[in-house]
């Protein structure tokens, strides 16, 4: 069962209006939320970055945020294993398509809960640089994601799994991710501004280094950096904390993942396993 505007169906009987301004303008807003033995990871932040992201875009969500969680909830599958909810709220359907705001126009909310599909991480993945080529706005997560998904394309043409974007000579994220790298032994990522997402992953990363002794710092990357790295990983929600040993066709440190890495991928995993069994 599929969430939609008030309703709760079967996926194929989920429908919307070819003039909603999602499909025809991009014009919207998502969260993608972990969810491990039935529980969502870190939900609150979910919510407060769905809040900014509506507020960047000047759209109001007719649900309270207890309300939205029941829905939420009502979604994920019984039976334990690992899913991550997928939602979605764009400025509705209008009778005609105008690029400025619709007036009296419901938003349209769409919430599904799919299985986590396992990402493998402990052999490492390649990486290519590219510029950035999106928008002034990266911190709101827009649905509008041309610019990433032409990014990760070039990634995926040349044999890579992401691509770490570069705006003026420095990192900003990953087509789908936060980038982190261990530079003199200390942990790396570049500060939160307009210019990334700021990831609940990366969050949860900084404070798993807080809590157990890391030297970790938020400043900002040059390719410099990147090439002279430690060690390189990417975060997300769905692919976790991910060893780069290959950017540019040059292997990043021993060119295997690195020790740091391990520690954090422990810490992580650990996280999760507690999560899941509801401690
Ligand atoms: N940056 C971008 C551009 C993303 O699309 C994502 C996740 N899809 C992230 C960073 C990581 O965010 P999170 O840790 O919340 O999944």
């Amino acid at each position: 069962m599929v969430y939609l505007n008030g309703e709760f169906l079967p996926l194929d009987q989920a429908k919307v209006s070819v003039l909603d301004r999602g499909f025809l303008f991009g014009d919207g807003v998502y969260e993608v939320i972990p969810v491990y033995g039935g529980r969502m990871l870190r939900w609150e932040d979910h919510w407060r970055r769905l809040q900014d992201s509506l507020t960047g875009i000047r759209l109001a969500l007719p649900l309270e945020r207890d309300e939205l969680a029941g829905i939420l909830e009502r979604l994920i599958v019984a039976g334990g294993h690992d899913q991550y909810i997928y939602l979605q709220i764009t400025r509705g359907a209008p009778p005609k398509r105008d690029h400025a705001f619709p007036a009296d126009c419901p938003p349209t909310v769409f919430a599904m809960a799919s299985p986590i599909a396992y990402f493998p991480r402990t052999e490492g993945v390649r990486a290519v640089t590219v510029e950035d080529i999106r928008w002034k706005w990266c911190h709101i997560k827009a649905i509008t994601l041309l610019g990433n998904i032409l990014m990760r394309q070039h990634a995926v043409d040349v044999g890579c799994a992401e691509a770490i974007l570069v705006r003026n000579g420095r990192v900003t994220e990953g087509a789908a991710s936060n980038v982190f790298v261990v530079l003199k032994g200390s942990l790396v990522t570049p500060p939160k501004s307009s210019e990334l997402l700021p990831g609940i992953t990366r969050d949860l990363v900084l404070e798993l280094a807080r809590d157990h002794g890391f030297h970790y710092l938020e400043a900002p990357l040059t390719l410099a950096d990147m090439e002279r790295a430690e060690e390189i990983w990417l975060t997300s929600s769905t692919r976790e904390i991910l060893p780069v040993t290959e950017l540019d066709g040059r292997p990043v440190g021993k060119g295997g993942p690195g020790p740091v890495w391990r520690r954090m991928d422990e810490l992580y995993q650990a996280f999760k396993q507690e999560l899941r069994e509801g401690k």
